[in-house]
């Protein structure tokens, strides 16, 4: 028997060709998904649990955020290894130990409300919300901002609002809030953002140029305490008020 081309367009055949490529995509993902949780897994034990991060819920979500959903995609093989990573316009997504140390330092049980300055890849505010933050960010990189929004809606995420704007401005309208958490390097502490701290609260920030310090803020009967935890390197969190205008998102 002779086959033409066109006794392939056959619906039976067709039937059997469409299952066959489903599949074949859904096997591909599927493993591909298992490389990462391996690797994710991987990464909370040698580098997060093996330096001293101890919370449960922090280590849970950070072996949950499809980090190598934030980078560059020319990076993703890189996404679970040991530091930071470009993610374009000069900014980088932080190395995971750094991610989870300051969250860790925010002491998070749910239901908070925090600001994060410095979006970047989105991965940060992630982790955040899994922890139950209503999650506030601001980006100062235009495309950053509408890159991340545009990821976390795509990854589920409900609990984040992206705003493209100058983090030293703070996020007045929904202030106070009862953790922030800068993720860029000031040369000193935006007070402004103290001042949008709660009573009770924890900020935790990169200060310095060359040399940073990650510093720990609280704010007890009106009086704030700063306590230096450890030597970071941070991008600088820039003042680059013409790049903005009205629009926020
Ligand atoms: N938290 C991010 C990584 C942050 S990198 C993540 O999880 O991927 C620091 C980010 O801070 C950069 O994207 C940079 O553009 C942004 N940034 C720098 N100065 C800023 C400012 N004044 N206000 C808001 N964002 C700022």
């Amino acid at each position: 028997m002779k086959l033409s081309l066109t006794d392939f367009l056959h619906p039976l055949y067709l039937m059997f060709f469409g299952f066959f490529a489903v599949s074949w995509g859904w096997g591909v993902n599927a493993v591909a998904a298992d490389i990462y949780l391996k690797r994710r897994l991987k990464m909370v034990e040698t580098q997060i649990r093996a330096r001293g991060v101890k919370d449960a819920r922090v280590l849970a979500v950070m072996e949950k955020v499809p980090r190598h959903e934030f980078v560059p995609k020319t990076y993703r093989g890189s996404a679970y290894v040991d530091g930071p990573l470009p993610i374009g316009y000069g900014q980088t997504i932080s190395q995971p130990y750094i991610v989870a140390y300051m969250t860790e330092a925010l002491n998070l049980k749910g239901g908070e409300k925090v600001l994060e300055i410095g979006t970047g890849s989105g991965y940060q505010a992630a982790v955040l919300a899994e922890l139950g933050a209503k999650v506030y960010t601001i980006e100062i990189v235009k495309p950053l901002a509408e890159e991340a929004a545009k990821r976390l809606k795509q990854l589920g995420y409900k609990n984040i609002h992206v705003k493209w704007g100058d983090g030293y401005e703070g996020w007045p309208e929904h202030a106070p809030y009862d953790a922030i958490i800068v993720t860029a390097a000031p040369t000193k502490i935006p007070e402004e953002l103290v001042k949008e701290l709660k009573e009770g609260g924890r900020m935790i920030v990169p200060v310095g140029s060359f040399f940073q310090e990650l510093v720990f803020i609280t704010k007890e009967n009106d009086k704030v305490k700063k306590k230096k935890l450890l030597p970071v390197r941070f991008v600088p969190m820039v003042k680059e008020r013409k790049m903005l205008h009205e629009s926020t998102r």
